[in-house]
């Protein structure tokens, strides 16, 4: 029922119907009204129970208007037990007299302007909701009392936003604009989210209001786009202001540019996984030691070599050292302390005991760093675990030493066979020499005696056996000359001066060099540290080989010496009828000629040169070309 006017009754009846019905005509509109209004109107009698409940109120209880006539308003609206509503309406309903006020309802957020007054015995209100008008005072005063402190806010580099609760900017302060790059005028009133990076957008807000929701406020990173299209990551710690009901009213966040931050931490982040990779990679740890502190900060490489899980173990001097081998603890612990004591380094060789029992050797090394007053900070070193190198290293010791070993009998079995060999080449070729010289001797008395008396073929024969028999002697005696090379120890070695030894040779050999019409010249040669007779042999038999493979001019021979290096580098040139490329390589060989019987020649003189010349530590070589001469080289330590 609507809470009527009613006419006075002490009226003539025609002015009282009139009034009456003027009266009934004005009750109507205002049920219409009342009944159309956004707000709440209702009316109780004197129990409370509802006499009147307009639609909007019917809604908010969640009945119909109907259903709630005759309902106790207490009842119908247990919330307002308590409030100011209950307070209000109990002073009207007992002091019959009407109030006004306003009051924040907490169960539904709002604020309320409430007129209730007494009406027929029971009361009526009327209420308004006036949240919306009472938001905008309020946030007019906060956007007042934040511009007042513009100026100090503008002179920070954080960017420090006000928005409201649909997230419109209202104030763009502090360094906003250089940290966005839009001026104020371009970013007030815009929603704040045209800031954050596009794809990212509803994640952010979702992120933002779920936080807000449980706590208030917010501190996050959040992806931003710059006005010149450059990605920043901003940080940003946002909290909702609160009106004077504990309602959000609008929302401050300061925020920070974290791009640059950010960039190096992942950079340090990217770097230090690099490093703890190249640590595994290098089975190498590392740590330091806080002097001051006592302590330790081991590396994950450090817990890998040690076998240990960082969870497990506290890295500190004396938990380190208990690892250490007891073998090796006290040295590792004296090279340590003198490290220290000496504010200097150390890089020592250790070995550990893991928990498994195994045992791994470390590469050990340690710095001191100092204060600027010379005390010391801390100690900063890597371990690597060099086991398996030590193995290797072990390993080819060992290899190296057997092989050693195994060279020193197969050089001793040799030298043994050899010296057998020579020997016997020796007194072979020396015992050789007397019964042919017999056959010599006798195959010539032969010669003499019987020429004539037997026939010209038996003549022949004799001829073969006595040039077969000298060749066989030329043979044996360079045979004997190359053993006698090989046996001739280093007891013989003495300073040779290279010129006599040159002079005596061409002394024996005058009557070669007159019936050719050689020449023998040289230069002036130098002393050298070796074997005279050894020597003699050499150049007796290079000289000889230049006057012997002369071509159709008379041989024109040349020795020279001169420096290279530690040693004397010595020529025998001649323009004889020279040696093929193919060659070169071969004539120093055994028995090894290049020419027929024709010319006379065993084959060995080249060999015993290079004998000669290895055994003195050169070389031998000839450089040559066919009917252009040849120079024999060899080096000979200098004296
Ligand atoms: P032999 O002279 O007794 O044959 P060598 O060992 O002294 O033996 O020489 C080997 C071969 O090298 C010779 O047969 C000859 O063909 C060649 N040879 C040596 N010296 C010379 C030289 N100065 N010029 C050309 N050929 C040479």
């Amino acid at each position: 029922m609507v809470p009527a006017l009613h006419a006075s009754t002490d009226l003539p009846p025609d002015e009282l119907r009139r009034q009456n019905s003027e009266l009934r005509r004005i009750n109507g509109l205002l049920a219409g009204i009342l009944e159309s209004v956004t707000e709440s109107f209702i009316a109780v009698d004197s129990n409370w129970r509802f006499t009147y409940a307009n639609p909007r109120v019917a809604a908010q209880l969640g009945r119909t208007e109907e259903a709630l006539i005759g309902t106790s308003l207490w009842e119908a609206a247990p919330d307002l037990a308590g409030s100011d509503f209950e307070l209000q309406y109990r002073m009207v309903m007992r002091e019959r007299r009407p109030v006004n006020f306003e009051t924040y309802y907490k169960p539904r957020g709002k604020w309320y302007d409430v007129h209730a007054f007494p009406a027929e015995g029971g009361i009526a209100a009327y209420v308004i909701d006036t949240t919306a008008r009472k938001r905008a005072e309020q946030l007019v005063l906060a956007d007042e009392a934040v511009k007042l402190s513009d100026q100090i806010l503008n002179q920070l580099p954080d960017a420090i936003l006000v928005t409201d609760l649909d997230g419109n900017i209202h104030q763009w302060l502090g360094g906003a604009e250089q940290m966005f790059g839009y001026a104020a005028q371009e970013a007030l009133g815009r929603p704040v989210d045209f800031l954050h990076l596009p794809e990212l957008r509803d994640d952010i807000r979702a992120r933002i209001l779920a936080d807000i929701e449980r706590s208030g406020g917010f501190f996050g990173e959040v992806p931003c786009v710059h006005k010149n299209g450059a990605r920043i990551l901003v940080e940003t710690k946002a909290k909702s202001v609160l009106d004077d009901s504990g309602q959000p009213l609008f929302l401050v966040s300061i925020n920070r540019d974290v791009t640059k931050r950010k960039q190096t931490e992942e950079s340090l982040k990217q770097s230090e996984a690099k490093l703890a990779e190249a640590q595994q990679l290098a089975h190498l740890g590392s740590w330091e030691w806080d002097v001051r502190e006592n302590k330790v900060a081991w590396s994950a490489g450090m817990y890998r070599i040690y076998g240990l899980e960082p969870h497990e173990f506290r890295p500190s001097y004396e938990s380190f050292l208990e690892r250490v081998h007891p073998e090796d603890r006290a040295d590792t612990q004296r090279i340590i302390q003198s490290a220290f004591d000496e504010r200097g380094s150390f890089d020592h060789d250790h070995r550990i005991i893991c928990p498994d029992g195994s045992v791994r050797t470390l590469q050990a090394r340690g710095q001191m760093s100092l204060d600027e007053a010379g005390h010391p900070i801390r100690m900063v070193g890597t371990a690597q675990d060099i086991t398996e190198r030590k193995r290797i290293e072990e390993e080819i010791r060992r290899l190296n030493a057997g092989l050693e070993k195994r060279v020193e009998e197969r050089t001793a079995d040799l030298q043994r066979s050899n010296d057998d060999l020579q020997q016997f080449a020796y007194v072979s070729s020396h015992d050789l020499q007397e019964p042919l010289r017999t056959i010599i001797s006798y195959t010539q008395l032969l010669e003499k005696r019987y020429r004539d008396r037997l026939d010209a073929q038996a003549d022949e024969f004799i001829g073969f056996v006595v040039e077969g028999a000298q060749r066989m002697s030329a043979l044996i005696a360079d045979l004997l000359a190359y053993s006698r090379v090989t046996n001739a120890g280093p007891s013989a070695l003495s300073f040779v001066d290279v010129e006599a030894v040159v002079a005596s040779v061409t002394m024996s050999l005058t009557t070669a060099a007159k019936e050719t019409g050689a020449e023998i010249r040289h230069d002036p040669l130098p002393t050298v540290c070796g074997d005279e007779y050894q020597l003699i042999v050499l150049f007796q038999n290079l000289i000889a080989n230049a006057i012997k493979y002369r071509g159709a001019d008379a041989p024109q021979i040349r020795i020279s010496a001169e420096r290279s290096g530690q040693d004397w580098l010595f020529s025998v040139h001649d323009n004889g009828i020279g040696i093929e490329t193919e060659y070169r390589e071969r004539i120093f060989g055994l028995f090894k000629r290049l020419h027929g019987r024709d010319v006379p020649g065993t084959g060995l003189g080249l060999a015993i040169c290079k004998k000669v010349v290895e055994r003195h530590g050169g070389r031998i070589w000839v450089e040559s070309q066919p009917r252009a001469g040849s120079t024999f080289r060899f080096t000979l330590p200098e004296a």
